[in-house]
């Protein structure tokens, strides 16, 4: 038993390790007792024989109860053991998931001298499939080709299964076509086996060239070839295949049929899945979680948490697991976390955990509704975690604009064994748009290229993006120019690049570019130009436009739009009207829409508005940090002391902290990061020196306002931190002697730059003769002989 435990340890950690009463005690079988002259009497032979027959039964028996364990047992005590006997074994392990553990007994075969046979092949290969060891399955398949099998039916139809579970469907098909005779199950596994790799149309294609062969499509033909239909969305053939089973008299099948309801539920077709499904025998719960999933994946979200109730309440059947994983997008789709929690519940009382696919469903869930606490609570617990889990945690930390913890979970991603892939990119661009500087997007980019997704649309407008947002629109422009195929969102992406860098005009002439293409505009398309009309204060195009909206392309403005305008009605100073424009909307405010009238009252100078935005604020968001910070500084200003302690004490309570300022800059391949009144940074003596000189370019006492009477002692000290060493001029400085002259100096900052960094800044531009460009939260300023790309407004 020792021994058998050193060789399958990963067996006996296994859970799925059945244990029980051997049948055969192992201690009654004895190795067979020799005569004493060495040679073997003729009746003890055949009594040995015998008993290797029936030692060989009883493993059989064994390994199909499911009773490994015994097995493994039994085959370690054999006094003596052939191919039979091994492969009973690999059987077992192979079908009972242990595929690794199978293909270590059949290494441990050929040490042991004994050959393997067209029995034992199919279920190495299938676990090398399992296990996706390709380069071992290429190492069986060679072996397979000097022994002359890999013409075998059997053997070749699990080679099949192999490459395209590794995701080679080249080379299986290279096998398929090489078999000198193929069966059913060849064809069924090379049509499910381009269905895997995600190529429907091949799949397709080999159902009809089976037919042409004058092979008959059974229940698994079909089902594939309705899987390759709705991966290609494509009715016209999932119809064509339901004309198949209704002629081979498939369509009451329940796996086909379930199938059918999938198809048209992905080709859009709700009211032919729900046609089928009502006449169908529904005692299976199969056929409802196909339909749970169709609702929800036609965003249908009501619909689906209403027939799990039917399928509970009328037909007395209970969720699995897979029931709560279709369930979870409809609770994404609703928001409401409630909902979702309710559904992570219930999978909790039902003991649905451990369960990767269902814990990845739940924190796609959470990421989406805004519980990125639960979603990463569940993350850090997940015992398993595949590339589709790393995936969703990503996304969701992106969806709740955690950026920078988004891009630290993808730099822990490269230390897994696993493999970035698409959707991954995807998932994590919008964070590198956000936070990122461009020593950091430009790789990204590469790999996206290295992926092969050059030319997918998605990711292609996500990387513009991206670089428009890291402060180089001339690269963005240049991806915008090669990409070949433009959809709506190219020229969204497009248009709010050239906005955030304050090109109004540009971002306009794009717009009427746009529509020469024949490209039609929707409601994004009016957003990124109503915010380039903001930014750059264009007041009567910003009006022309949002009037546009709903005269002329039937567009509602959305809160987004409203917030545009209220910027520009803010710029103008206005504030009566701004608060009038409020009143007037026919949506409700949300915190956005308020925070913009609180900027154009600190802009203006008027508190008693930023007060009534910031009440609004506050009552919408508790912790709404920069809220709290604004309005503190117009009483600081103010020299409204009382109201400024109010404030701080408001902040402590609700547990508000100050969001550390930092700004960051690339030089000569390294990353700086700065924060403010840094003492200790790299190179501070240096940066410290150029700052004494800056600051007397710049003067002090930008801001006369912030010279008070009434200042106490302590509050002075707080307000003493003098903007003079914020991170942005920190940056400045370095970047003034670490960069070649005549080249603009590029900053990337995590919070809105401050009035007087603002102003400092136009002036080195000026003094320096140089181009600085400052990237915030919102904005990216481009300081230029004293003037800025923003116009004083952001
Ligand atoms: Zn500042
Ligand atoms: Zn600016």
């Amino acid at each position: 038993m020792a021994s058998a435990l050193a060789h399958y340890p990963h067996f006996y950690n296994s859970a799925t390790a059945p244990r029980g009463r051997p049948i055969v005690d192992p201690g009654r079988i004895s190795k067979p007792a020799a005569a004493p002259d060495g040679s073997k009497p003729n009746k003890l032979r055949r009594q040995s024989q015998a008993d290797h027959f029936a030692l060989n039964r009883a493993l059989s028996a064994f390994v199909d109860s499911g009773s490994l364990e015994n097995a493994v047992h039994l085959f370690e005590n054999m006094p003596r053991s052939d191919a039979y006997s091994w492969n009973v074994l690999i059987r077992g392990f192979v079908n009972n998931g242990l595929v690794r553990e199978a293909i270590e007994l059949y290494r441990r075969m050929g040490r042991e001298g004994i050959r393997a046979d067209n029995y034992t092949y199919p279920f190495v290969v299938k676990a090398c499939g399992g296990l996706l060891a390709l380069m071992e399955g290429e190492k069986v398949h060679a072996k397979l080709f000097k022994v002359g099998l890999d013409l075998d039916l059997y053997v070749g139809n699990s080679l099949i299964s192999m490459y395209a579970e590794n995701g080679r469907a080249d080379l299986a098909e290279k096998v398929f076509r090489e078999m000198g005779a193929r069966d059913v199950v060849s064809w069924n596994s090379m049509i499910s086996g381009f269905l895997s790799v995600g190529d429907g149309w091949s799949s397709f294609a080999l159902l009809r060239e089976m037919q042409v062969y004058g092979m008959r499509p059974d229940r698994y033909s079909l089902i594939s070839a309705l899987g390759a239909a709705s991966l290609e969305s494509y009715l016209q053939s999932g119809k064509e295949i339901h004309c198949w089973a209704i002629r081979s008299g498939l369509e009451s099948d329940l796996m086909v049929e379930t199938s059918l309801v999938d198809m048209y539920c992905k080709c859009g077709k709700v009211d032919y899945a729900e046609r089928l499904f009502d006449s169908a025998s529904k005692e299976n719960i199969v056929i409802w979680n196909a339909m749970i999933d169709g609702y929800a994946s036609n965003a249908l979200p009501s619909e689906s948490l209403a027939c799990v109730k039917c399928m509970q309440d009328d037909c007395n059947l209970n969720p699995d697991s897979i029931t709560m994983i279709n369930l979870l997008p409809a609770c994404a789709q609703l928001g409401s976390l409630r909902v979702g929690k309710s559904v992570h519940g219930q999978s909790v009382r039902k003991g649905f955990f451990p369960n990767m696919v269902l814990e990845t469903a739940l924190i796609n869930m959470y990421g989406a509704s805004g519980g990125l606490k639960e979603a990463k609570y569940l993350f850090g617990k997940m015992a398993e975690k595949s590339l589709i889990s790393w995936n969703a945690i990503i996304a969701a930390h992106v969806q709740n604009g955690q950026n920078e913890a988004a891009l630290g979970l993808f730099q822990k991603l490269w230390c897994e064994p696993l493999e970035p892939d698409a959707i991954t990119i995807a998932s994590v661009l919008p964070a590198f748009a956000e936070v990122a500087l461009l020593r950091e997007g430009r790789p990204i980019h590469a790999y996206a290229l290295k992926l092969g997704l050059g030319s997918n649309i998605y990711i292609s407008n996500s990387i513009i993006y991206m670089y428009a947002k890291c402060g180089d629109l001339g690269t963005a422009q240049q991806i915008f120019d090669k990409t070949l195929i433009k959809d709506v969102v190219s020229w969204n992406v497009i248009i709010m690049a050239y906005a955030i860098h304050g090109c109004g005009g540009k971002s306009i002439a794009l717009f009427k570019e746009m529509k020469k293409y024949g490209v039609e505009p929707n409601a994004s398309t009016f957003f990124s130009l109503l915010m380039s009309c903001s930014i750059s204060g264009l007041a009567d195009e910003g009006w022309g436009y949002f009037n546009q909206m709903r005269g002329s392309y039937n567009i509602d403005p959305g809160i987004e739009h409203y917030g545009c305008v209220l910027d520009l009605i803010g710029r103008t100073g206005n504030l009566d009207r701004a608060r009038e424009f409020v009143a007037q909307m026919p949506l409700v405010p949300n915190a956005r829409i308020w925070g913009s009238l609180l900027t154009a009252s600190r802009k203006h100078g008027n508190i008693e508005m930023a007060e009534y935005a910031a009440k609004h604020i506050l009552s919408l968001e508790h912790d709404n940090t920069g809220c709290c910070i604004l309005l503190s500084n117009m009483y600081a200003d103010a020299g409204r002391w009382e109201d400024f302690e109010r404030i701080k004490s408001i902040m402590k309570k609700e547990g508000i902290k100050k969001t550390v300022g930092y700004s960051m800059m690339e030089s000569r391949g390294k990353i700086y990061s700065f924060t403010n009144y840094d003492k200790c940074c790299q190179h501070a003596s240096m940066i410290y020196g150029v700052l004494d000189i800056v600051s007397k370019w710049v003067g002090v006492n930008i801001h006369p306002t912030r010279v008070t009477r009434f200042r106490p002692l302590d509050l002075a000290k707080e307000r003493a931190k003098s903007p003079a060493t914020h991170s942005v001029r920190l940056a400045i400085s370095f970047g003034l002697v670490s960069t070649a002259i005549g080249n603009p100096i590029l900053i990337r900052q995590n919070t809105r730059i401050c009035e007087d960094c603002h102003s400092a800044a136009k002036k080195i531009s000026d003094l320096s003769c140089r181009e600085i460009i400052v990237v915030d939260v919102k904005v990216v300023h481009h300081f230029r002989d004293r003037c800025c790309s923003c116009n004083d407004y952001w």
